[in-house]
């Protein structure tokens, strides 16, 4: 297709499905001083309207050269503050996604970003190996000597600021540990393969008129279940942060809640963080199908990020009635980790524990208060310990910079808005930071680790199994 044509047919396309958003925004600058990236720069192109008005000039063909508003249109966080305090409730982030994915449909493919969400996030096993290199040559110091040659500053800058981020990584990730593998999808598929031949056995036997040996009519007597409650292995508490998931297991155990790790693969939020729509589309398929195959009842993360993006898997669907259902059935099925330990009883095992570690902030992942509209459950656990004092984080509508990879992308930008949470979290005079996402947990502790290093950070999960 020539360009000419396939940029009149992208601009066609934008307009069709996000015009009516854009021009929803009046312009009044209400949401200018809530929004991190602005209170950071000061300059209006970096606030909702301003991107929300060049989004618009885009649209309009009164820019020229599209890419060059890929800087105001890349370091919006996606943190949605904007959308919840907006009168006519302008979906800027929604609409920040769109435009990269424009940016990215009209300009030259990016050979690295293709890798990574078209190859890397949709084939777990692939992504398992990958990472547990990469984490083996970390702890053996070879990131360092790259970092330390410049080699990694000349030509993986997103990887040189990944391994300052990341302090320490484990190399045995979940699915290693003995505590998790019972869980595994392949431990049940093995029980069920191993019954499903006893059987095949005992009715051959049967034919044969031999006699059955007792053994045998044990292993098929009871056929094995399958729990209908999924916990999704994300990338966090899977391969970041093993700490997180094994602390999950611990609480759903304590609580005799019978679950599966279901096969799933990366939720694809990166991608979509990226504008990569149509590699969202792929991953986000993938994992449906996988999930429709468990029929499960419930299904749990214990990240609200990827809590926020599996309960939107609707919308990147809205041109494909077949999906868009499929996926809204999935989404209905997503369940908030900390709402769910509080249905089955958590706050009655937390009554016999007691927390003597002084004073204990919250900080809210912008994917539970804005994605979600969750910021009571997580409080209401922790003040449910005995001796806990819950103290308030001043402005803490505000993100703390993490937005999953943009800390990599955006170091700048990120490490500005990150400072203003690190002072206001200092101002609590707290010993401790609790939080539910581990990008947030990641963005902080690295801000904590150089000025703050008593202040300790430990996810929702961490917390709560550590005190049972
Ligand atoms: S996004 Fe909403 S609050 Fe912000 S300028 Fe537009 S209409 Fe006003
Ligand atoms: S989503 Fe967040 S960073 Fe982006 S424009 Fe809105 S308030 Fe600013």
């Amino acid at each position: 297709m020539p360009e000419d044509l396939n940029a009149y047919k992208l601009i066609s396309e934008l307009k069709k499905n996000h015009e009516s958003s854009v021009i929803a925004c009046n312009r009044c600058g209400f949401c200018v001083s809530y929004c991190p990236t602005y209170n950071f720069t000061g300059s209006e192109s970096h606030s909702p309207r301003g991107r929300n008005q060049i989004f618009r000039a885009i649209m309009d063909g009164k820019v020229p050269d599209p890419a060059s508003a890929r800087e105001i249109i890349d370091t919006c966080l996606l943190c949605g503050e904007c959308t919840t305090i907006c009168f006519a409730e302008v979906p800027t982030a929604h609409l920040m996604i769109q435009a990269r994915d424009y940016l990215n449909r009209a300009g030259k493919p990016n050979f690295w970003m293709k890798f990574a969400f078209n190859i890397l996030l949709p084939n777990p096993l692939f992504l398992y190996w990958i990472l547990k290199i990469s984490f083996i040559g970390k702890s053996l110091g070879f990131s360092w000597l790259l970092r330390k040659t410049g080699i990694l500053k000349r030509f993986f800058p997103g990887i040189e600021a990944a391994d300052i981020l990341v302090n320490k990584v484990s190399i045995r990730f979940l699915q290693d540990r003995p505590e998790a593998q019972r869980f595994l999808e392949r431990s049940f598929r093995k029980e069920e393969t191993e019954y499903f031949e006893a059987q095949h056995r005992f009715s051959q036997m049967t034919k044969q008129a031999k006699r059955i040996p007792d053994k045998l009519k044990e292993k098929i007597a009871v056929r094995p279940s399958r729990p209908r409650v999924a916990v999704l292995p994300v990338c966090g508490s899977q391969y970041l942060r093993p700490s997180i998931g094994l602390s999950t297991i611990k609480i759903l155990e304590k609580l005799r809640i019978e679950f599966i790790i279901p096969e799933t693969t990366c939720c694809g939020l990166p991608a979509a963080s990226y504008g990569a729509l149509d590699a969202v589309r792929k991953i986000a398929s993938a994992n449906i199908e996988r999930m429709e195959r468990g029929r499960f009842e419930t299904i749990l993360t214990d990240d609200s990020s990827c809590t926020a993006h599996f309960k939107d898997y609707h919308k990147f669907f809205q041109d494909d009635p077949i999906m868009y259902e499929k996926a809204y059935t999935i989404s209905q099925k997503v369940r908030e980790m900390s709402s769910f330990f509080i249905q089955f009883g958590i706050l009655d095992l937390l009554k016999k524990t007691k927390w003597t570690g002084g004073s204990v902030a919250y900080h809210d992942p912008c994917k539970a208060q804005y994605g979600q509209k969750i910021t009571q459950p997580p409080r209401q656990i922790l003040a449910g310990v005995p001796g806990l004092q819950l103290v308030p984080i001043a402005d803490s509508d505000q993100c703390c910079g993490g937005g999953g990879t943009y800390c990599l992308v955006h170091p700048s930008m990120s490490q500005g808005v990150l400072d203003a949470k690190i002072k206001n979290i200092a101002k609590t005079k707290c010993q401790t930071v609790v939080t539910s996402s581990a990008s947030c947990l990641t963005q902080i502790e690295f801000g904590l680790r150089e000025k703050y290093p008593n202040i300790k950070i430990f996810h929702l999960s961490e917390f709560i199994a550590n005190l049972l």
